[in-house]
């Protein structure tokens, strides 16, 4: 599995977008730089590295398998669920 979806441009000024939250919606097609492994500015992440939003509701992947494939890309909430404490498991 290749991680580089965001192409790596140096010399090109940084994706400004890219910075604040991980993500480029043009992916290969922009024409900034995408730096790797970067703390994005506007969003925090859980244990799992996947992102927490207050406000957004929690994301259905996550809240019902633990995980989700979209990590930072997901727009909704991944904030930690005690489930196990209802006693389900
Ligand atoms: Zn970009
Ligand atoms: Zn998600």
């Amino acid at each position: 599995m290749a991680g580089d979806k965001f192409p790596q441009r140096p010399g090109q000024p940084d994706c400004v977008g890219y910075l604040k939250t991980a993500y480029c919606p043009l992916k290969k097609k922009c024409k900034y730089h995408h730096p790797k492994n970067i703390t994005p500015s506007e969003c925090y992440v859980n244990a799992v590295g996947l992102p927490l939003r207050p406000g957004q509701p929690i994301c259905p992947h996550y809240s019902r398998f633990g995980l989700c494939q979209s990590v930072l890309a997901c727009k909704f909430d991944h904030s930690s669920t005690n489930a196990s404490s209802s006693g389900s498991k």
